[in-house]
C-alpha cells in the first residue's frame, strides 16, 4: 500500500480543520493509502518533520497557508530531485491565490479528493536570495493590503475592498529607486509596486499579470509599475486597477524571465507567498524549473 504523510497546521486560517479533519482523513485513507498523520507546533516545525522522514513517504499531503505549503516545499528542496514524492494540497488560509491558479477547490474535503484522484504535475519554483517562494515575491505599494484589509470588509466587499485599501494607498507611496538586470537589459527607473510571480491569481486579482501564464515553462513574470510622474499617470494606473489591466507599458515594465537581478541604494521590503521576506539592498530572483510535483485534477 503506497505510504501518504498528511502534515497540516491545526492553528491555520482560524482553526478551520478541526470541523472537517476526520472527513478528510477517511478520504485519504480511503483513497488506498497508508497514512501517517502530522500536527505541525510550531513555525518551520512541518519543515523539519519533513526533512527527517519525507523521503520514506509515495506521497507527501499538506494543509495549512502558503506558509505551510512553502515549508513543505523548501524540505523537498534538501532531498535529489528523484527522491521528492509528490505534493497535495489543502489550502486553509484565507487568501488561496495559488491554490485558484492550481485549480485546487476551496472546500478542504474536495481539495482532500483532489489530493486522492489527482495526478502529479511538475511546478517551478522561486529562490530569492537563497529562499524558497513558490508563486510570488513582491514589493512596495500594494504588498501588504490584502493582509490590511479587514477580514469582514473582505467578505462583504471582496475584491473591491482589496482595490479601495489599494487605491487609499496610491497616494502615499514612496518611489523605490531600482536597477533591474533581466533578459539583457539593464533599467534603471523609479517604482512604486513590483512582483515577480507564477500565478494566474494574486491578491485575488485576475488578469493583473497578462496572458500565457505557465507553472512549469521555467519563466516567471516580473509586472514593476513605474512612479506616477503625474496626475494623468496616476489617474490611469487608478484606471488600470479598476478594470484588472495593467499592460500600459509606459507605466508597467512586464516581461517573463528565469533570472533577474535587482540592486537599490535603499533597503527594499519584500513579501514571499505573502510573508514577511526582509528588507534588502541586493536581490536575485532565480527559477529552479519543475522543481516539485503538486497533484491537481486539472492540467497546469
Ligand atoms: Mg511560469
Amino acid at each position: 500500500m503506497p505510504k501518504m504523510l498528511f502534515v497540516f497546521n491545526p492553528n491555520s486560517g482560524k482553526a478551520r480543520i478541526k470541523y472537517v479533519l476526520l472527513d478528510i482523513i477517511k478520504i485519504l485513507s480511503r483513497g488506498g493509502y497508508d497514512l501517517t498523520v502530522y500536527p505541525t507546533k510550531a513555525p518551520r516545525d512541518g519543515y523539519k518533520y519533513v526533512v527527517s522522514n519525507g523521503a520514506a513517504y509515495d506521497v507527501i499531503a499538506c494543509s495549512g497557508g502558503d506558509g505551510t505549503l512553502n515549508e513543505t516545499v523548501d524540505a523537498l528542496l534538501t532531498m535529489e530531485p528523484q527522491d521528492r514524492p509528490p505534493i497535495g494540497y489543502i489550502p486553509s488560509g484565507s487568501t488561496n491565490d495559488f491554490a485558484n491558479t492550481l485549480g485546487i477547490p476551496k472546500s478542504m474535503k474536495d481539495a482532500a479528493r483532489c489530493i486522492v484522484k489527482g495526478t502529479p504535475h511538475p511546478c517551478d519554483v522561486g529562490d530569492f536570495n537563497g529562499r524558497t517562494f513558490n508563486y510570488v515575491a513582491a514589493f512596495g505599494a500594494f504588498t501588504d493590503v490584502s493582509y490590511a484589509t479587514p477580514q469582514d470588509m473582505k467578505n462583504v466587499l471582496g475584491h473591491q475592498a482589496y482595490l479601495i485599501e489599494a487605491m487609499k494607498r496610491v497616494t502615499d507611496i514612496r518611489p523605490i529607486p531600482l536597477t533591474i538586470h533581466v533578459n539583457g537589459n539593464i533599467i534603471r527607473d523609479e517604482f512604486i509596486y513590483g512582483m515577480i510571480s507564477n500565478t494566474t491569481s494574486v491578491g485575488g486579482m485576475k488578469n493583473l499579470i497578462g496572458t500565457g501564464v505557465g507553472l512549469n515553462d521555467g519563466l516567471f513574470e516580473l509586472t514593476f509599475i513605474r512612479k506616477p510622474k503625474n496626475p494623468i499617470d496616476l489617474q490611469q494606473l487608478l484606471n488600470g486597477f479598476m478594470t484588472q489591466s495593467m499592460q500600459d507599458k509606459t507605466q508597467v515594465l512586464s516581461c517573463k524571465c528565469s533570472r533577474v537581478e535587482i540592486e537599490s541604494p535603499q533597503e527594499v521590503e519584500w513579501v514571499l507567498d505573502g510573508e514577511y521576506g526582509g528588507k534588502h539592498t541586493k536581490m536575485v530572483i532565480e527559477v529552479k524549473r519543475s522543481a516539485v510535483r503538486l497533484i491537481t485534477t486539472q492540467d497546469i
